[in-house]
């Protein structure tokens, strides 16, 4: 079972009580990927810009990783163990639901290996698949 916690001494951040509450809520998900939005709304009340600022924290830590789903929201993810400070390696495929808009972490597909033109320098590539999900067939 991971605990908060213990990601948070990992990864050298002070023991808040928000950093706590909002770390709890990715790892209750597990793979879905939520919006700083839709974290908002589990809480009674939370200062926005307080919010944000620990999302970016977290991203920049290697504790979350940007979901990219083809919509028009950031979401945010747990991001695989071996993400460290600045050096995410999530390279899955992001599923998203046109029914109830909700986005997966599809760990089990990779982004597949492209050839680009060889005058072009590749940093980064996404995988975005869109569909039905399991909870609305
Ligand atoms: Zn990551
Ligand atoms: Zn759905
Ligand atoms: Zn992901």
């Amino acid at each position: 079972m991971i605990v908060a916690s213990e990601i948070l001494k990992k990864h050298q951040l002070r023991n808040t009580e928000i950093r706590r509450q909002v770390l709890s809520i990715f790892i209750e998900l597990g793979d879905t990927a939520l919006s700083s939005q839709e974290i908002e709304e589990k809480f009674d009340k939370i200062d926005r810009v307080t919010l944000y600022r620990v999302l970016k924290n977290f991203e920049e830590k290697g504790i979350i990783h940007v979901a990219i789903d083809g919509s028009n929201k950031t979401r945010y993810a747990m991001c695989s163990d071996n993400c460290t400070t600045h050096h995410h390696h999530d390279q899955h495929a992001h599923f998203h639901c046109q029914k109830c808009d909700t986005t997966t972490c599809m760990d089990m597909i990779n982004v597949p290996a492209v050839r680009i033109p060889k005058d072009y320098v590749l940093e980064d590539a996404q995988l975005v698949l869109t569909g039905i999900c399991k909870n609305c067939i």
